[in-house]
């Protein structure tokens, strides 16, 4: 419940304030919604054209925090109010994006005004209202790792210096144009050079967020029963849906690429901390991730793998994955990034946060989130029978 008593990373009472959240009926949107409703005393201008995932938030209007949330079924691209709601704001948090990256290569138009055009009027109204900015960027900005550049068995790629990612100092590395997955991350990436510019020519007061692979319940959707039969969601999704469906999980070119993946609720923690601490979060990039999370993608499909099967109850299939190229999975013009290790050092000095569950952990909740969410609606699907 909202309490009275609390207090900033300085010791400051925290006042209650309004907040303009764009794309807030989306995965991390909900879960911000979430947090932001049951500890806090802050209002949400909850902004999408969705708003399935923050339902239990909005609904009946005899919950604690109904006068706290108002849900604006607002598309950015082409509607006036924003700049109403941004000005009856103390903070902007934009979220919005075209953001699975099957799209990336097979509508890179719709990526990059997405994740750059759409973006710019944001930051215009907040910087010619003198309000403060959360943009949501993307790990992605980083590309490759130097390391990569280098031959498969040289002693370097263990030197954490051509892998790890860093805020301040890392380069983005992008593939050539002809590999349309970049598409995105260079949208994101000028939109960031935009912000910043923003702050240091106009005074603009923002924070940017770089996410490393933030997983969890509600993220994307499952093809055929929550989205389109054909879509193709992030590796979570995509994943769980095979394995719901008790079919192998695809390894797009032999799940040699590496993440860490880092559980929703403490990632969200960490925009929390963003949010009341504007002191020390404004004029950074944060990367927010746990590095301590690594796995290869094949990796990641035998612990989801094991981790179902004690979930649902069900023996694994007798080969639980199989291979396929990325030109199959994803089309022309795929290209990947190789390995995302965040530093920690500036989100550690400036907010003291660190992340606190491991991969078996956030898998065990997430993937007992999907059984129960999903089980009985996928069975049900594959026993319709199929119109003549
Ligand atoms: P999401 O797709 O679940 O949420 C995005 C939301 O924005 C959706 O609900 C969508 O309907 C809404 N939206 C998109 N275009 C809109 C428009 N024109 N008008 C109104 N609403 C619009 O994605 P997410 O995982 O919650 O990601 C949120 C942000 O974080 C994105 O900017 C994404 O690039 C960034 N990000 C997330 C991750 C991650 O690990 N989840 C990783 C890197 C970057
Ligand atoms: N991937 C995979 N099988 C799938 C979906 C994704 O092997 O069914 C791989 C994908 O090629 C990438 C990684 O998993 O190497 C993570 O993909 P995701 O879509 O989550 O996004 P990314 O981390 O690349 O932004």
């Amino acid at each position: 419940m909202a309490s009275q008593a609390r207090v900033d990373l300085d010791g400051c009472p925290i006042k209650p304030i309004t907040i303009c959240m764009i794309g807030a009926g989306g995965f991390i949107g909900s879960h911000l919604c979430e947090k932001l409703m049951s500890e806090t005393p802050h209002k949400v201008l909850a902004v999408d054209v969705y708003n399935d995932k923050i339902k239990h938030l909005l609904e009946p209007a005899s919950l604690p925090w109904s006068d706290r949330i108002q849900f604006h079924r607002i598309n950015i691209k082409h509607d006036s109010r924003l700049e109403g709601l941004i000005k009856m704001s103390d903070l902007t948090i934009n979220l919005a994006a075209i953001c699975t990256p099957a799209d990336y290569n097979t509508r890179p138009l719709d990526t990059i005004y997405s994740n750059f055009i759409d973006a710019l009027p944001v930051v215009k109204y907040c910087s010619e209202n003198n309000k403060r900015l959360i943009h949501f960027s993307t790990c992605e900005v980083y590309g490759k790792t130097i390391g990569s550049f280098l031959p498969k068995d040289h002693p370097l790629r263990q030197d954490p210096e051509y892998f790890v990612l860093k805020e301040d100092a890392s380069p983005c590395i992008f593939g050539p144009i002809e590999k349309q997955r970049w598409s995105y991350a260079c949208a994101k990436q000028l939109i960031e050079r935009l912000i910043y510019a923003e702050g240091a020519e106009n005074g603009l007061e923002f924070t940017i967020v770089r996410p490393f692979n933030w997983i969890g319940p509600r993220m994307d959707f499952i093809p055929g029963i929550d989205g389109p039969s054909e879509g193709v969601p992030r590796v979570l999704a995509c994943f769980s849906n095979n394995l719901l469906r008790h079919e192998p999980l695809k390894l797009v070119d032999g799940g040699q690429s590496q993440r860490t993946f880092v559980y929703i609720k403490d990632a969200i923690e960490a925009v929390l901390l963003m949010i009341e601490n504007p002191a020390r979060a404004n004029g950074h990039i944060f990367n927010v991730g746990n590095p301590n999370n690594e796995v290869t993608v094949r990796q990641l499909a035998e612990m989801m793998t094991q981790i179902y099967s004690k979930v649902s109850g069900e023996p694994p299939l007798d080969s639980p994955t199989i291979d396929v190229s990325s030109k199959e999975f994803y089309g022309e013009g795929y290209d990947d990034s190789d390995k995302r290790i965040p530093d920690m050092t500036i989100i550690n000095r400036q907010l003291g946060w660190n992340p606190k569950t491991s991969l078996w952990d956030l898998l065990d909740s997430t993937l007992t989130y999907q059984h129960r969410t999903y089980a009985e609606a996928i069975k049900k699907s594959i026993a319709k029978p199929v119109a003549s």
